[in-house]
């Protein structure tokens, strides 16, 4: 397709994770097996199960910001692929913009079947990293008085985990989602504004597409690409578009995204997304935080550049069909798509005009 459009289309090979889940489904499993260890020796053991529940607790903090932890080296790998072009303006380069769509789609968990099952694991998350925390600090205090009392207490969050490690373990199991719309359709806008953008180039801005791979797990596709292009795109727009066809939906930039550390959107980005709303009120288009996932936006925002996600969430702030088998084209709203990409359409003009 790029081809066809005059836009040679260049692979960039990477190595990724192949599973989101598997990462924390370790993590609580070494939880679990720092609480059996505890009692086993006294000081020693309580020493070994704080030091391991600690260990695993920063690993996981620093896997949902997409920072290499112990628990992405051991776990297996696979080969996957991004695919850039690049659309150059008609005059001279002043500015840079990168337009970034995922090609890869999740798995259908259970946790993702219903709202209410959703719910609950919003709630289970932080209960689930709270509770290592929580355990972390009874067995440091258990090594130090050697108090009985506190390994019962630390049962408690014992529970909260040994509920948690089933779902995660499930949801490696599940079938992939076609995932019509997390995330043909953002896949697809990108692919849509190549076009236009080759029929109607920009001025001063030099657009690069970039159909990633494996958002899914980590967002490894992103982060390959501006580790090895970040210093030719210095300053450059970063926009992630994630599911922009759901219904009843959109379309909805993102101001702040992140479950543990906050990523903000650029200020200037959001700026521009609000007056071109205002200005154009038939797009429908409205501002949202996102809490309850990551997209490829925070990749951006991490490599310091200035970054706007759209990632249409109902008002009610469902996303329709998330990771579920019936995420599927007949459930793709062909307005909402087209309302998304005449937005982007209009930031990037926005973008082009300074
Ligand atoms: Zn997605």
């Amino acid at each position: 397709m790029l081809e066809g459009l005059g836009l040679p289309p260049r692979a960039q090979p990477f190595t990724s994770a192949v599973s989101a889940w598997r990462p924390y489904a370790l993590a609580v499993a070494l939880a679990l097996l720092a609480v059996a260890i505890y009692p086993i020796g006294g000081r020693v053991t309580a020493v070994i199960a704080a030091a391991l529940v600690g260990a695993v607790l920063v690993s996981a903090l620093l896997e949902m910001n997409f920072t290499p932890n112990p628990l992405r080296w051991v776990l297996p790998k696979g080969r996957s692929q991004n695919v850039i072009a690049v659309v150059p303006p008609t005059g001279e380069v002043r500015r840079q913009a990168i337009l970034v769509g995922h090609l890869d789609t999740h798995r259908t968990p259970f946790l993702f079947g219903s709202t209410a099952r959703l719910r609950l694991f919003g709630l289970l998350s932080p209960l689930a990293f709270g509770g290592m925390a929580v355990l972390g600090g009874l067995f440091v205090a258990g090594a130090v008085t050697q108090e009985s009392v506190l390994y019962f207490v630390s049962l408690a969050p014992t529970a909260v985990l040994l509920l948690m490690l089933p779902l995660l373990v499930e949801a490696d199991f599940t079938p992939y989602t076609a995932g019509a719309n997390d995330n043909a359709s953002g896949a697809a806008v990108v692919l849509a504004l190549a076009e236009r953008l080759k029929e109607a180039p920009l001025r001063n801005t030099e657009v690069w597409t970039v159909h990633s791979g494996c958002e899914e797990v980590g967002c490894y596709g992103a982060d390959a690409f501006l580790r090895e292009h970040r210093e030719r795109l210095d300053g450059a727009c970063f926009i992630a578009i994630d599911s922009v066809g759901g219904p009843g939906s959109g379309p909805c930039y993102i101001t702040r995204e992140g479950m543990t550390k906050r990523y903000h959107s650029d200020p200037g980005l959001v700026a521009l997304a609000e007056g071109i709303a205002a200005r154009r009120p038939e797009l429908g288009a409205y501002p949202k935080v996102m809490s309850i996932a990551y997209t490829e936006g925070a990749i951006g925002i991490k490599h310091g550049l200035p970054s706007i996600t759209f990632v249409n969430l109902r008002p009610d702030g469902v996303l329709p069909y998330w990771h579920r088998p019936d995420d599927t084209v007949v459930n793709i709203d062909a307005d909402v798509l087209a309302r998304s990409e005449e937005f982007v359409w209009e930031l990037l003009q926005g973008i082009d005009a300074g």
